[in-house]
């Protein structure tokens, strides 16, 4: 049986519609209200275990409050096929929490709060190394504690876990984390924010790429929106275009192209069959509006 871990974060999304964002002291009325089951980790577990076949099992090494909406989200992942051995309930704080406006022309303004994300420290880890060790693919991003993924990469490395590292939120990291790494897929504000280089197209991908080599990833998917993505490896570069749809909303397509890529990974897909079928998956929900509800099932990749 193929093992498939994902450390990260999770989200309730409050997200509001409005004619056009407030001013500061402004109060507007909203066109309408939502509650998402977002956040990083959470959309790439779904990912991981809706794209994937029955014998592959999914872990989810995450922290939630324990609150309603935690609970209604560790239940709606239960149903996905997720295990729960790796989510833990904290009394310390809420359950991770996003507030965001959007307006008609599609701006929007978001405050994040991490609650519980923040608890996932290098101690509470300790709980969960038996699960980093017996996975065959560990996949990693940037939404909860830099030092507790640190932790993380370097316990799989010990143990043969081969490790993916999705550096989204787009910010500036350590560089010891890079030489951790086996697979790194930023898209093109994360490439710049690590190497500088200002990522607009195929030919400023490659640079970026070669860069993101040297600081350790032997694989580097850069995605590029609908374009798709630069796929490079020691012997191995190119663009893979991604698939034709109409967007609605493009909320969660890197997360749906994550957990999609590791399914095809530990599927025993080449890099490059791994990116296509990512695509397939990343262009259907694009198609959906909402962050977990636009993840597709493995059945629907057959449409597409
Ligand atoms: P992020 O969502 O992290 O910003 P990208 O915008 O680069 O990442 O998108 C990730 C992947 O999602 C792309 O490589 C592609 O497979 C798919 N994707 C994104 N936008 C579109 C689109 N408009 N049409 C089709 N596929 C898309």
């Amino acid at each position: 049986m193929t093992r498939l871990l994902i450390l990260g974060s999770a989200n309730a999304d409050h997200v509001m519609n409005l004619e056009h964002l407030p001013s500061a002291g402004q109060t507007l009325m909203s066109r309408g209200y939502r509650l998402e089951h977002g956040g990083k980790g959470a959309n790439q577990a779904v990912a991981a275990a809706r794209l994937s076949k029955d014998e592959t099992r999914v872990d989810f090494i995450c922290h939630l409050g324990r609150d309603a909406i935690g609970q209604a989200m560790a239940q709606a992942w239960q149903q996905d096929g997720i295990m729960p051995y790796g989510i833990t309930y904290t009394d310390d704080q809420p359950t991770g929490t996003a507030m965001i406006f959007v307006a008609d022309k599609g701006e929007n303004i978001i405050g994040v709060s991490a609650g519980a994300n923040a608890t996932l420290t290098p101690e509470a880890l300790e709980a969960h190394l038996e699960l980093i060790e017996k996975a065959d693919y560990l996949l990693v991003q940037l939404e909860t504690p830099a030092v507790t993924v640190l932790d993380a990469l370097k316990h799989a490395k010990k143990h043969g876990v081969t490790t993916i590292l999705n550096p989204a939120p787009a910010m500036v990291i350590g560089k010891d984390l890079f030489r951790l790494v086996d697979v790194i897929t930023p898209n093109e504000t994360e490439a710049e924010a690590i190497t500088g280089i200002e990522v607009t197209d195929e030919q400023s991908a490659r640079m970026a790429a070669q860069m993101l080599h040297q600081f350790g990833p032997q694989t580097v998917i850069i995605t590029l929106g609908k374009q798709g993505a630069l796929l490079s490896t020691k012997d191995y570069c190119a663009l893979i275009p991604g698939v034709q749809v109409k967007a609605v909303d493009t909320v969660a397509a890197g997360d749906t192209f994550n957990g999609a890529l590791m399914v095809a990974l530990g599927e025993g897909k080449s890099v490059e069959e791994a990116v296509a079928f990512a695509h397939r998956a990343a262009a259907i929900s694009v198609t959906r509006a909402g962050a977990q509800r636009a993840i597709p099932y493995r059945h629907e990749l057959a449409d597409i």
